[in-house]
C-alpha cells in the first residue's frame, strides 16, 4: 500500500515500452499486455523525468507529488499492472539502479552497412532464410489480376517479357543458395507444370536440404506432374467463382499434403470459401485478402487495424525492437525472376541480375540498399504514432491501397 505521506523510488519495468508522441504517452507492458495512455501532463512529467539518460528509469516521487491525487492514482494504477514498481526511500536510501534493455538485435545489419572486411560474405548469407524462383509465363487461364495477385502476396502471376527460366540458371542459383541459411524454397511461376525441364526439376530438388513449397492454381492442377513432387509441401490458390473443373479436382485430390490459398476480395468470397472448407473437409487453409482497386471498405471493415487491436495483440518486447530495425514481412526473402532479375520483393526495384552478380553480393546489397527488408514505419503518420513499432511491419498491402498506414487510428 502507498502512503502519500512517504517517499519512494518508482521504478519502470524494463520489459515495459515507453513512447511519448505529441503529448500522448503509452506505457505497455510486454510481459502481460497491459497499457496505460495518458495524456496528463503531470503523468508525462513523472515519464518524462524517469526517461532522462541519467535516470536510468527510476524517479523519485515523495509527499509533494503523492498527495496530488492525478499522480496517486496512475502510480497506483502502473502498480497493479506491473509496469511500475516501487520501493520506501526510508528502507533503500540509495537510488537503486534499472537495467533498461538496449536494442541489439541484428548487429549484423550495422555491420554490415559499414562495409567492413571480408566476413561480410559469409555474414549476408547467413541473412538470407527463403527464397522464391518464378520459373516460367505460360499459362493458359485468364485470371482478371493475373500479374496483380503477386504485388500483393505470394501468388503466380505472368509476366509481359517474361520466358522460362534457363535450367542452368536454374540450377546455379539453387548451388548458391547452398551457401546461405536458406530454410525454404518457394516454386511459382505462371502454370509451373508448363516447365520444359519439369521432371529434371522436381529430381534435382531431392539433393538440397531446403523445405520445398510448389505454388499453382486450383484449375492448373495436373495428377501425373503432382506425383512427381510428392516429397514436397503443395500451396492451391483458390479464386472465385469455382469453375466445374475446380470442383472435380477438389473431389478427387488427396488434400492431406496442400494447403489450400483462398484469394478473397468480398465477403461472399469469404462465405463461399467456408463453404467449400466444410463441403470437402480441407484443414489447411489460409486467406489472402486481395485489393482489387474497388473493394476499399471491405479492406477497411475486414483487415484496418483499430486501436483496440492493436492494443490487444500482447505484441512482445523482441518484436517491438525488431520492428524498430527491420521489416519481418519482408526480411529474409529473395525473389528470382525466370530472366535472372532478383528482387527483395516484388514490388520492389531489381536489385540486379543474378548472371551478372553472385548471390552474397546481391544479399550484401540489400543490406545497404534497403529496397525493403528494412522499411520500418518511420513516414508520417505512422513516425507521430505511438504505436508506430507496436503495429505489424508495413506489408505490400500499403503499397497496393497507396497508405502507410492500414489503421482506424489516424
Ligand atoms: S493461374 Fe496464375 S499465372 Fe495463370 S492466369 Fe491465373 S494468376 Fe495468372
Ligand atoms: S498510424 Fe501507423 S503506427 Fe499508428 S496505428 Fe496506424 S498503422 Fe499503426
Amino acid at each position: 500500500m502507498i502512503d502519500k505521506n512517504r517517499s519512494y523510488w518508482v521504478i519502470i519495468s524494463n520489459k515495459v515500452y515507453y513512447t511519448n508522441k505529441n503529448g500522448r504517452a503509452l506505457l505497455y507492458n510486454t510481459e502481460n499486455g497491459q497499457y496505460i495512455i495518458t495524456s496528463n501532463k503531470m503523468h508525462i512529467s513523472v515519464l518524462e523525468d524517469m526517461h532522462r539518460k541519467q535516470a536510468l528509469g527510476v524517479v523519485k516521487l515523495g509527499e509533494q507529488e503523492l498527495l496530488n491525487n492525478d499522480i496517486y492514482n496512475f502510480l497506483c494504477d502502473a502498480v497493479n499492472k506491473d509496469i511500475f514498481k516501487y520501493v520506501d526511500t526510508e528502507q533503500y536510501p540509495t537510488r537503486p539502479i534499472q537495467l533498461m534493455p538496449i536494442l541489439s538485435l541484428h548487429k549484423e545489419v550495422e555491420k554490415l552497412t559499414k562495409r567492413d572486411g571480408r566476413l561480410l560474405g559469409l555474414n549476408a548469407g547467413k541473412q538470407l532464410l527463403s527464397a522464391v524462383l518464378y520459373l516460367n509465363n505460360e499459362c493458359v487461364l485468364q485470371c482478371e489480376y493475373c500479374g496483380v495477385y503477386n504485388r500483393q502476396f505470394l501468388h503466380c502471376g505472368k509476366t509481359e517479357n517474361g520466358g522460362e527460366m534457363d535450367f542452368d540458371l536454374l540450377k546455379s542459383i539453387l548451388n548458391q543458395l547452398r551457401s546461405t541459411q536458406i530454410q525454404t524454397l518457394h516454386i511459382t511461376g505462371a502454370n509451373i507444370f508448363k516447365y520444359g525441364k519439369f521432371e529434371r526439376l522436381a529430381n534435382l530438388l531431392k539433393e538440397y536440404r531446403f523445405n520445398v513449397n510448389i505454388y499453382f492454381h486450383l484449375s492448373n492442377y495436373n495428377i501425373k506432374s503432382v506425383s512427381l513432387l510428392k516429397d514436397f509441401k503443395h500451396n492451391i490458390f483458390i479464386h472465385f467463382p469455382l469453375s466445374p473443373l475446380d470442383n472435380d479436382v477438389l473431389k478427387n485430390i488427396a488434400v492431406d499434403n496442400i494447403i489450400f490459398h483462398f484469394v478473397i476480395t468480398s465477403d461472399n468470397d469469404y462465405a463461399q470459401s467456408q463453404q467449400i472448407i466444410e463441403q470437402y473437409n480441407l484443414s489447411n487453409t489460409v486467406f489472402h485478402p486481395f485489393f482489387t482497386g474497388e473493394n476499399i471498405i471491405f479492406f477497411e471493415e475486414n483487415t484496418f487495424l483499430s486501436e483496440n487491436d492493436i492494443l490487444e495483440s500482447e505484441v512482445k518486447q523482441k518484436t517491438i525492437f525488431a520492428n524498430q530495425k527491420l521489416n519481418s514481412n519482408f526480411y529474409g526473402t529473395l525473389h528470382f525472376c525466370s530472366d535472372g532479375n532478383v528482387f527483395s520483393n516484388p514490388n520492389a526495384e531489381p536489385l540486379e541480375n543474378i548472371k551478372n552478380m553472385p548471390l552474397l553480393d546481391l544479399i550484401y546489397k540489400e543490406m545497404i540498399e534497403n529496397t525493403s527488408w528494412r522499411k520500418i514505419r518511420n513516414e508520417k503518420p505512422c513516425s507521430d504514432c505511438n504505436y508506430q513499432y507496436l503495429c505489424p511491419p508495413v506489408s505490400n498491402y500499403e503499397t497496393a491501397i497507396g497508405r502507410p498506414n492500414l489503421c482506424t487510428v489516424f
